[in-house]
């Protein structure tokens, strides 16, 4: 495998709150390679974006805060980097781009202005090269009449065109890492599909490696190469795309596999899981998932399952996956009846 550029190991934020400390996220591992494309996926409230907020340092303080773990970013731990070395990686090695475009992009500025000034923080070159750089990215990420579109502004365009000029701008940097929250969320069927298909020749073409964050295991199955499966906090399952779709371990993941719509079945009422994340509480007793799992057992509710390695570098935070000692069981899988 290609070179690791983000690794995060046991990183730990909470939230500092009049409700108590919420450890949003708990102890979360996980690595993005050059060249690929990782998808974090889980229902609202997962810890999605505090995991890629924290990443970027961007985490209100107060009420938030890192308290443990590591990021390795090209062998450096950024969790305790200033904020003038976290100034020149963001939007330079690492760009971030966000569900509603809109929020990003200032509406009394044209795109032209707001995308050479962005250039021009990481590169001293001529605002008139800045603005030609600005047209020859537009085109790249599919923009027509891209001469004209800089001269227009945000509200002008649709939120599909937004979203291609936050990406465009994210990628004028060429980016060893891209985070992407949510970035599809906001737009219709058809645009999300082209924006994925762009993020993932961007992907090829750059070799970026590529962190989605996504409630749409739709998304995941389209472009991801691996997954990293979230809930209250805490990382349930995670290993190679193709295999979690195929045969999910965790019941978590099981439950969202059976919620996405089938094209040969969209008569049939959706299958939900029942209940809703839980708020991640301090020193919570029992798998943390248990009160909403057809196949919790008493254990689920009295012991933390631990994250049990399987083949192929898969992991499942689930106790089915264990024997009396903790042990991981070598060929257990979850068979629904
Ligand atoms: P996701 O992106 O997966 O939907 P988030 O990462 O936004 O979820 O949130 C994870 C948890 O962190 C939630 O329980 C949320 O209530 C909590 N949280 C996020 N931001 C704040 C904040 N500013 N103050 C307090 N709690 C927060
Ligand atoms: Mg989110």
């Amino acid at each position: 495998m290609s070179e690791v550029i983000l690794e995060l190991k046991e990183l730990s934020t909470h939230f500092f709150t009049d409700h108590g400390e919420i450890p949003a996220v708990d102890k979360v591992s996980l690595k993005v390679h050059k060249g690929e494309i990782v998808g974090i996926v889980g229902e609202s409230g997962s810890g999605k974006s505090v995991t890629s907020l924290s990443i970027m340092q961007l985490i209100p303080q107060p009420p938030g805060k890192i308290v443990g773990g590591e990021i390795s970013f090209k062998g450096e731990n950024l969790a305790n980097a200033s904020e003038k070395k976290m100034k020149k990686i963001r939007g330079n090695e690492i760009s971030m781009i966000f569900q509603e475009p809109m929020t990003s992009l200032n509406p009394l500025f044209t795109i032209g202005n707001q995308m050479q000034e962005a250039i021009r923080l990481h590169q001293k070159i001529s605002k008139k090269s800045a603005i030609d750089k600005a047209v020859q990215m537009l085109k790249i990420v599919g923009i027509p009449r891209a001469e004209e579109i800089v001269k227009e502004y945000p509200h002008q365009l649709s939120g599909g065109m937004r979203q291609r000029v936050m990406i465009a701008m994210a990628m004028s940097s060429y980016p060893k890492l891209l985070i992407a929250d949510e970035p599809t969320t906001a737009l219709d069927v058809t645009i999300q599909a082209q924006i994925l298909d762009l993020m993932k020749k961007i992907n090829q073409e750059e070799d970026t490696g590529i962190l989605l964050i996504t409630h749409d295991l739709g998304v995941v199955a389209d472009i991801c190469d691996s997954v990293v499966v979230m809930y209250s906090g805490q990382v349930v399952e995670q290993g190679n795309k193709r295999e979690i779709l195929k045969d999910p371990q965790h019941p978590y993941s099981q439950g969202l596999i059976r919620s996405l719509p089938k094209l040969h079945e969209q008569d049939k009422k959706l299958y939900s899981i029942p209940g809703t994340v839980a708020r991640p509480k301090m020193n919570q007793v029992g798998c943390r998932f248990a009160p909403r799992c057809e196949f919790a057992f008493e254990r689920c509710f009295k012991e933390n399952p631990a994250l049990y390695d399987l083949e192929n570098g898969r992991k499942s935070r689930c106790f089915l996956h264990a024997d009396k000692e903790g042990e991981r069981i070598a060929d257990a899988t979850i068979t629904r009846s």
